[in-house]
Formats: structure tokens, C-alpha cells, sequence
């Protein structure tokens, strides 16, 4: 009887909210598509349709953003799906071990990953209306789940700058402010990183707290919405060329399918569209490439707009585009896309199951070996990709040998571990791991080369044959500071070990570091050990409770000397061994610089190493007296007509007296030919074809594949270090740079810490003929002293998207050991 009333009631119900619930437009209050919703707004229409249809809708909240926003969940689907939900997704899930019995089809759809553009949030609360009143039917057997903001941050901030600077009503000539975002633009989060590329990186927390969610749930299809340049025509599926070797002949082919039923609206609408071209599949950091490489069928979608059409602009042939086609646009594949999941969810099942049997991989296991801290940090990011691995025993193991690019064997003590691609995340680990990934065409959109153990600075070995872990090995114990000691000793060789030395300092602690190397008490210090005597900070009461404490949360193994005189090397007292000072940093942002290598700076020192900076704007660089800063970094960018008279007079005063300059790419550019810098560019040849023997003219449609003779795509080159340098301090004689570009320096007189010699094939990803003869011989870290201080050249970026965890210390090396 009860039973019976709660089920009429519940019929009752469901049929009442059908008819009562608000569309976006009555319940915001405006029409929607005649201004931008605020991410708040957004949040309130969701919550509101999981309060008015419950049994429909379900929110969860999955974290916050750096500027305390909620990110938001939202799953769809009829009463019966969402009445079981979590047991269809265990069900789904077990599909990866090749059992279960999952027969729904999952979509996830992310909307604004990119803040400002700014149509997809508008679209996605279109989209899951009508997704709950006429196109109800489709979530019979089909569950969405939607992402309506992947970046609220970026967005509102994209928003909040266009309800300022919009002109009422909105002016659709493209020469109005409202069309021209400034430096500080939506595209990227609070910390300025395109969330579009940290997908595998995870380096950002939107990334951190959605992978969590993702793989909770590993959807049978996934879309990112976005948006490109005003005049372009709609983007979607099937993607363009290079796609990875990885993707399956079922994830190409039902691309098309897609495609095909997205053209059949658009056809009938008369909407232009293109497929096929320009975003290809390869680099896995993105919201299609990271999904396809987890067994979904990931894809792009995007329309033409972005921060630069607000309302409405006009378009280079004399139309006018609005909000509301934009939103039409993305509504229509977005409704498209389920449509298709819907009709094909078996063989997604089937084919998702299929995807994760794959076991015909070149590579079967990858050995990985160094610093427990360098492990440690793979192991974290593993973890969170939920990528299985174990420790390995000690052993001599064959394969192919990172670090010779050739045949080799790697033996192992104990500091090893194993990463096997027999496991259900086998595809990830091949595209993460393998040496250098198959690029079927060179002309791609990103970087091609990112190996993990080369990002890692761990010594690898890929092997076609499967080892099997040791097992967790426990943690070996660390030594626990003697309080009556004489002095302290800790190795520097990672990222952590600069956290450990930032958290030190800013406690009020001297340390110094090692100009060479030394032994005491039976152990051996490389250059660059930290050295913390009773001594120096014999004023300071609770010194020992202090470094305990800091210690204990880097997990620093730390050395108690009874005294300060040395086996070999150089006695504490010594002018060689050198007090750290204490750096006060500025960074110029801005102007000339590059809003996204800027960030990664902003977000280093922030989130990384945990030291505070300055950012000083362009706007009034010039009226700022540096003599308060010890450090001035000069992000990437262009800085043409930078750095000339009272400018330049400034900076190079300020060095004399002490300052020390870290120029990044394109300021290095900058410096080039000014008087007291002694940086030189090398000039690219300007005639490609000038060593040619045949000289045949070239035709107009291969002159971009020509032009990309002379270009570096993101790839891996084996660099030289001299680590007496102390800008190479803990380093190797090897190290493993990713270079973005062809542009290249000739040897400084002195002070060349890292450096290319002839070896300039790339170890993974592609560099054009042309373009390795150019970087020969030339510079990639280097340091010039001026009077009293240094200016620190930086022509590789050691902390490019915040993934390449091996040149970290290099940036720590310039701030505390270079003097
Ligand atoms: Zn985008």
C-alpha cells in the first residue's frame, strides 16, 4: 500500500516538474544568448533543475577553483538509470578488466575549458533542458554527464571585463573595446595556464580534482567545447592528421559517424562547417587526445568566436554573429553527439571493452631509476592517472636505453621501479612513457615529443619483455637530527630539495651550500650539498625544532656532523662554502610578456617551490625602484622595442650593483646586440634551399611543409652539462631538454652550464634538417657576471606547462646557488 502511493506519488511528481521546469532563459531572468551568465547563475539553473526534477538530475560538486569557485558535476538520465547510478558505474568500470555487463552509453561534455570561450557554458544549460523535455527519449539508455565550466575562473573573469566594457546595446564593430580582451585574458585559469594542455600534466588543481571524477567514470565518448577565430566555420569530428598510432580503427571510424550526423543538422540549417583538418590527435594533454588515450572517443568541437565576439561582430564577409548562433551551433552537436551515443550504445560498450584487452604493445614493461624524490614525484602523478606500478629489486635489465636513444641494459640497486602497459591503463602508459612516439605527419599543432622519464630526469629502459615488481619496498629509514651537532648536511638534487631550502630561509634559517665536493664522517656531499651549522644560527632558540619540523615534511634525510673539519673538500668555515641568501624576487608581467610563460612563473613559485614574488606590470615597470629585489625574471615574450636607453641604463645598473637578471626566451632575444650583454643570436639561413643541389621552384602547396625544415616542434634534444656550475648544480653530465623552437645563442665567453654540442638529432619528437644544423654548438643555460651581479639566459623553458619536473632545479639553482 505504501509502496503504491509512493509510486503514484512519484509519477505524480515527475509528471508536474516535466511541465513546471524553467528554461535557462525564464529562469535567469534575460533571454538567453543576450549577455553572459555568471558562473554563479550558471550554478544556481543547475542546482535548481536537480531540486525541481530529482530524479533526473544530480549535481556533485567536485571541488573549487583557485578563486574559490565550485566545479560542478551534472548527470542526466531517465529515472530508472539515475536510480542506480552508482551500480551501472560499477558495472561500466569493470569493463576495463574485460567483465561486466554495462549496456548504457556514458557522454561526458565539457564545457569552457577555455574561459573566455564563452558560449559553451550558455549552451550547456540549453542543452540539458532540453535534454529533460523534448529529448528526453535519449536518456533511456544514455547517461550525460556535463561539466558546464571546466574553468569558472577564467570565464568570469572573461565575463566580468565584457559586462564593463560593453558598449548598450552591444556594438557589433569588430573595432569596439568589447572586441579586444587585453593582456590579461579569460582563455586561461587564475594561475594563466590553458587547462587544454595540463590534461596528462595535472599541474593545475581544476585538472587534479576533474581527473579524480574522470576516472571514476572513463565515458564511451567525451566532447570539449571551445571556440577559434571569429570568421571560422564550425569545427568538428573527425579529427585531422597526425592522429597517435595508439587510436583504434573503431575510434577513427566513429568519429565519422558523429561527424556525419552533426553535417545532417548543420546541412539543414545551411551552417558552414569544416572536419578533418587543422586539430589533430597526438599531443595527450588535451580534453580529446587524453580521453581517447583511456578508451573514449575524444573529440573537439568548435565554433568561431571566442573573447573576441562578445554579442555580436561583424565577420570579414559583412555578416553578423551572435551569441545565439554560437549557442545554436554547440546546442546542436552537443544534442547530436547523444543522439549518436544513444543509437550506438552496445557497440560502444563492446568497443570500450575491446580497447582495454589491447595487449600487442612494442614496449611491455619501462624500468625507471634515480633519486627517491625524482620517484616519488612520478609515482604521485601516476596515482593520480591511476596508472599501476611496482618497486624492483636489484637486477640488470635489456631494452631500449633512454639516455643512448639505442639498445642497451640499465642495472638497478634499489632505487628503481617498474611501469607495465599490461594493465588496463596500457594505452596511457605507452603514450606517456615510449621513447618517441610514431608521428604519421610532422605538420601538428602542439609539441611532439613529452616522455615522461626524460621529463622526470630518470635514467629508463623500455623492454619488450614483461617484468614484474619486487613488490613495495618499505621506506629505508631516515637518519634523525643530533641535536649538540656541529652542522647539518643534505644532498640538492630535486625539486623538493628546493622547497625544503625555501621553507627553511623563509623560517628565518641560514643555510649554505658547497661549492665542492666533500666527504666527513665516511659519506660523500656532491657540489651544491646544503650545509646548516649550530653556528650561523646560534641566535635562533628553536633552530633544531625548526629544521626538525622541515625536514620531517620533505622527508630529508639529513646528515649530523660533529664537526665542521672535513675528510676531503673544503672545511664549513671555508669562503667556498657559501652563506644562501635570502632572494627577493620580481617578475615583469604584461606588456611584452607572454600572459602564459608568465604564469608558469607566477604558478613555480606560488604553488611549486613556496616563495613569495612581486609581479610588477609592464604599465609601471619604469617607475619602480628595483634596488628592493635581488632577482628580476623577464618572462617569455616579445619584447621588441624593449630594453633601449633609460631603460636599459636602469637594468644594467641594477645588475652591477648586484641584481640578478633571469632572462626566458624571447628576452633573451632582447638582449641580444646590447651593449654589456653578451648574448648573441644565431641568424637562421634565410634560403632554405640554398645547399640544395637541384634548385626546382617550390610549389605553393608545399611551402608549408618546406618552411617546417627549418622547425623545432617541441622536441627532445641530449644537452651537456658542466655541473661545476652552480647553475647545474645536481645535475648529471647529461641533461634532457625540451626545445620549443629553432632559435638559438652562440657559446657565452664563459658560464655555459648546459649546452648543445653536435649530438642535435632529437632523442623523441620531431626537429626539422634545417633546424638541427642550426642549434649546433649552441647555448641552453648559461650565466654572464656583470660588476656585482649576473644575468641568467634561459633559452629553453624549464618550466614550460609546469611538466618538465628535471629543469625545476635549474630554476632553483639561479635563484639560491648562483652568486
Ligand atoms: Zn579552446
Amino acid at each position: 500500500m505504501t509502496r503504491i502511493l509512493l509510486l503514484s506519488a512519484l509519477i505524480l511528481g515527475i509528471f508536474t516538474q516535466a511541465q513546471e521546469l524553467k528554461s535557462p532563459s525564464e529562469f535567469l531572468g534575460f533571454e538567453l544568448g543576450t549577455a553572459f551568465s555568471r558562473h554563479y547563475e550558471v550554478v544556481d539553473y543547475f542546482e535548481y533543475l536537480a531540486q525541481a526534477a530529482p530524479d533526473r538530475v544530480k549535481i556533485k560538486v567536485y571541488g573549487q577553483t583557485n578563486e574559490r569557485r565550485p566545479l560542478i558535476l551534472v548527470y542526466v538520465s531517465s529515472p530508472g538509470n539515475m536510480a542506480q547510478l552508482e551500480t551501472l558505474r560499477q558495472e561500466h568500470l569493470k569493463a576495463t578488466t574485460g567483465e561486466g555487463a554495462g549496456e548504457k552509453a556514458i557522454v561526458w561534455l565539457s564545457y569552457n575549458v577555455h574561459g573566455n570561450e564563452s558560449v559553451s557554458t550558455e549552451a550547456s544549460m540549453k542543452t540539458i533542458y532540453e535534454l529533460l523535455t523534448s529529448r528526453s527519449s535519449l536518456l533511456e539508455n544514455t547517461l550525460v554527464i556535463m561539466d558546464p565550466c571546466v574553468n569558472p575562473d577564467g570565464r568570469d573573469r572573461y565575463s566580468n571585463w565584457y559586462n564593463q566594457y560593453q558598449n548598450r546595446p552591444h556594438q557589433v564593430d569588430p573595432n569596439s573595446k568589447e572586441h579586444h580582451e587585453g593582456w590579461w585574458n579569460g582563455r586561461s585559469n587564475h594561475y594563466m595556464f590553458d587547462l587544454n594542455r595540463d590534461w596528462a600534466w595535472l599541474t593545475q588543481v581544476e585538472s587534479q580534482q576533474r581527473i579524480e571524477e574522470y576516472n571514476n567514470w572513463l565515458p564511451h565518448v567525451h566532447v570539449d567545447f571551445h571556440e577559434q577565430g571569429v570568421d571560422n566555420p564550425y569545427y568538428f569530428a573527425p579529427g585531422a592528421e597526425p592522429y597517435h598510432e595508439v587510436i583504434t580503427d573503431f575510434q577513427r571510424e566513429f568519429q565519422s559517424t558523429l561527424g556525419r550526423n552533426h553535417a545532417k543538422y548543420f546541412d539543414a540549417q545551411g551552417w558552414l562547417y569544416f572536419t578533418k583538418e587543422v586539430f589533430d590527435l597526438f599531443y595527450p594533454s588535451y580534453g580529446d587526445t587524453y580521453p581517447m588515450y583511456n578508451g573514449a572517443i575524444g573529440m573537439t568541437y568548435e565554433q568561431g568566436g571566442s573573447g573576441r565576439a562578445g554579442l555580436g561582430i561583424v565577420t570579414r564577409i559583412g555578416d553578423t554573429l551572435t551569441l545565439k548562433d554560437r549557442i545554436d551551433h554547440h546546442f546542436t552537436t552537443g544534442i547530436s553527439t547523444v543522439e549518436v551515443s544513444s543509437q550506438n550504445a552496445g557497440r560502444l560498450n563492446r568497443e570500450f571493452r575491446k580497447f582495454h584487452q589491447k595487449k600487442d604493445f612494442r614496449y611491455k614493461s619501462y624500468v625507471l631509476k634515480g633519486d627517491r624524490d625524482k620517484l616519488d614525484g612520478i609515482k604521485s602523478l601516476l596515482d593520480k592517472h591511476r596508472i599501476l606500478y611496482g618497486d624492483l629489486g636489484k637486477g640488470n635489465y635489456k631494452g631500449h636505453d633512454f639516455k643512448t636513444g639505442a639498445q642497451g641494459s640499465l642495472s638497478v640497486e634499489d632505487n628503481a621501479m617498474v611501469v607495465s602497459t599490461d594493465q588496463p591503463k596500457g594505452t596511457l602508459v605507452q603514450v606517456l612513457f615510449e621513447p618517441n612516439a610514431k608521428l604519421s605527419d610532422s605538420l601538428t599543432y602542439d609539441i611532439t615529443a613529452w616522455s615522461l622519464p626524460y621529463a622526470h630526469g630518470l635514467d629508463a629502459l623500455a623492454s619488450a619483455s614483461l617484468i614484474a615488481p619486487e613488490g613495495d619496498r618499505p621506506p629505508s629509514p631516515r637518519s634523525v637530527i643530533e641535536r649538540g651537532s656541529y652542522g647539518f648536511i643534505t644532498d640538492w638534487n630535486s625539486l623538493r630539495d628546493a622547497r625544503f631550502l625555501a621553507e627553511l630561509i623563509q623560517n628565518g634559517i641560514r643555510a649554505r651550500t658547497a661549492d665542492h665536493p666533500f666527504s666527513i664522517g665516511g659519506r660523500s656531499f656532491a657540489r651544491g650539498s646544503l650545509i646548516i651549522t649550530k653556528g650561523d644560527n646560534a641566535r635562533k632558540p628553536d633552530f633544531i625544532q625548526i629544521l626538525q619540523r622541515i625536514s620531517d615534511r620533505y622527508e630529508k634525510d639529513i646528515f649530523s656532523a660533529g664537526t665542521g673539519f672535513v675528510d676531503t673538500g673544503k672545511d664549513f668555515g671555508s669562503s667556498s662554502v657559501r652563506m644562501i641568501e635570502v632572494p627577493k624576487i620580481a617578475v615583469l608581467s604584461g606588456g611584452p610578456t607572454s600572459s602564459l610563460r608568465f604564469g608558469e612563473v607566477w604558478h613555480f613559485f606560488e604553488q611549486q617551490l613556496h616563495y613569495p614574488l612581486t609581479v610588477i606590470d609592464d604599465d609601471y615597470a619604469g617607475r619602480v625602484d628595483l634596488d628592493p629585489y635581488t632577482v628580476l625574471i623577464l618572462p617569455d615574450g616579445r619584447y621588441g622595442e624593449h630594453f633601449k636607453g633609460k631603460e636599459l641604463s636602469k637594468l644594467k645598473d641594477w645588475v652591477a650593483k648586484g641584481g640578478k637578471l633571469i632572462a626566458m626566451g624571447g628576452a633573451i632575444k632582447a638582449l641580444d646586440g646590447k651593449d654589456g650583454f653578451g648574448i648573441e643570436a644565431r641568424e637562421m639561413e634565410e634560403d632554405l634551399d640554398q645547399e640544395e643541389e637541384t634548385v626546382v621552384p617550390q610549389s605553393y602547396e608545399d611551402l608549408e611543409r618546406e618552411q617546417i625544415r627549418g622547425a623545432i616542434t617541441g622536441a627532445i634534444f641530449k644537452t651537456r652539462v658542466d655541473n661545476t656550475h652552480p647553475l647545474a648544480y645536481g645535475y648529471g653530465p647529461e641533461y634532457f631538454s625540451l626545445k620549443l623552437g629553432s632559435d638559438s645563442y652562440e657559446y657565452l665567453d664563459s658560464g655555459n652550464a648546459v649546452y648543445l654540442v653536435d649530438d642535435t638529432i632529437p632523442y623523441s619528437g620531431f626537429a626539422g634538417s634545417e633546424a638541427q644544423k642550426e642549434i649546433g654548438k649552441s647555448l641552453i643555460y648559461g650565466v654572464e657576471s656583470h660588476g656585482r651581479g649576473q644575468v641568467i639566459y634561459m633559452v629553453d623553458n624549464p618550466l614550460f606547462r609546469g611538466f618538465w619536473e628535471n629543469g625545476k632545479l635549474l630554476f632553483a639553482n639561479a635563484l639560491f646557488m648562483v652568486d
